[in-house]
């Protein structure tokens, strides 16, 4: 009888429907498939040398849970101090290394939101995001921000409330490519402490911002909490890397829940990410401007399509019928995309992830192309 034992708080939350869409692409021979959130290229060699070093040398055990000292130093001097003209103090933050972006949010979440609080979240939002907040006990509220899926402040002012706790917030953005303006980071950024509000900023795909200029919220207040990680810079996504810096309480908070969840980032991957925080990756990140160039041009005549400006999705309107209904179509025809309804309250649109090489990419527009054009078939 083991199902009368699972807790009411996991009915409240569903699996993620991407994992349908994997699961569905092991029935599929040689599928073309634009619906991995990571990118292409593998980890440097670099960086893979020196986990490996790492084990070998017996770094094998617990580490503090606050992250390896080294680590902090080096995040602070090579990721931090860089930002030190955007508003950031590196020495005045508080820094947290987290088994990866997904450890630091889960710790953020659990650490500040009480039964009943809301939070905000821009729809379409990251997957995990409504989830992690009803986990916490909270209330996730959504402020729209279709066609355009750029922030409207005045949106955001409608939906608070005397229990809004926190802001969730994310640019570049998963899934939609979308990099908030300056304007509005500011806005989101001053209207946070003017209601005394946690600005939660994720950050993770803040190397992957193409034209134009990533802005961070932090860079007009500097009590937003940002949780960044190695993933997808460095293609690190199965080894669990991340770092969150913000308010000195908040993060002490944090460590001591990491204390007797996580324990502590893996060992030999805190080492290597020494090796990482020296690596370039500028090259990777022209490559995406590239890639982001060759699927937009191939799609802008056929999708109604906001242009992406970061991260490596596109999120444009299915041409007929829901986002379901049209990813289907295209699963039929041997393409892997995500239907819109697995990251907003909506099934309009759908997700391509163009982190791919670029013959999967001219094969996934052939198809797109072609079903956008043929409009429904019969019995759909
Ligand atoms: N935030 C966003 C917006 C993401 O897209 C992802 C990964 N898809 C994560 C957080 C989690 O990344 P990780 O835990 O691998 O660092």
């Amino acid at each position: 009888m083991p199902s009368p034992w699972i807790a009411e708080r996991m009915f409240r939350i569903q699996a993620s429907g991407i994992r349908k869409v994997f699961d569905l692409s092991k029935t599929l021979t040689d599928p073309i498939n634009l619906s991995i959130g990571q990118p292409h290229y593998d980890v440097p060699e670099a960086v893979k040398e020196a986990a490996i070093q790492a084990i070998r040398e017996g770094r094998n055990g617990y580490t503090v849970t606050q992250g390896i000292p080294e680590l902090h130093a080096r995040i602070r001097d090579k990721l931090l101090k860089p930002r030190r003209g955007a508003g950031i103090d590196p020495d005045q933050r508080g820094l947290l290394i987290t088994s990866g972006t997904s450890g630091g949010l889960v710790l953020a979440l659990l650490t500040t939101i009480n039964p009943g609080e809301e939070v905000v979240i821009f729809d379409p939002y990251f997957v995990m995001y409504p989830h992690l907040v009803t986990l916490a006990g909270g209330v996730p509220v959504y402020v729209d921000t279709y066609p355009r899926f750029q922030i409207d402040i005045d949106r955001v002012k409608t939906v608070l409330t005397p229990r809004t706790k926190a802001i969730l917030f994310n640019s570049p953005a998963n899934p939609t490519g979308a990099v908030a303006d300056r304007v509005a980071v500011k806005a989101l950024a001053e209207l946070a402490r003017e209601k005394n509000l946690l600005l939660i900023s994720d950050e993770i795909y803040r190397m992957f911002a193409y034209s134009g200029t990533f802005t961070s919220p932090l860079e007009f207040n500097e009590d937003v909490l940002v949780l960044e990680g190695f993933s997808k810079t460095h293609a690190m996504t199965g080894w669990r890397l991340g770092f969150a810096h913000g308010p000195k309480p908040i993060i002490e908070e944090m460590a001591k829940l990491q204390q007797f969840t996580f324990v502590c980032a893996p060992s030999p991957v805190q080492y290597a990410g020494l090796t990482a925080c020296e690596f370039d990756t500028s090259e990777w990140t022209a490559e995406y401007a590239r890639k982001r160039d060759r699927i937009v041009a191939g799609l802008r005549d056929h999708f109604d399509l906001a242009e992406p400006h970061g991260a490596f999705y596109l999120f444009p309107k299915a041409p007929w019928g829901t986002g379901t209904e049209f990813v289907s179509e295209c699963i039929r025809n041997n393409l892997l995309v995500i239907p819109g309804n697995v990251f907003s309250q909506k099934d309009t649109h759908f997700r391509i992830s163009y982190a791919a090489d670029d013959r999967t990419i001219d094969r996934g527009i052939e198809v797109l192309v072609r079903l956008a054009r043929r409009g429904p078939s019969a019995g759909d």
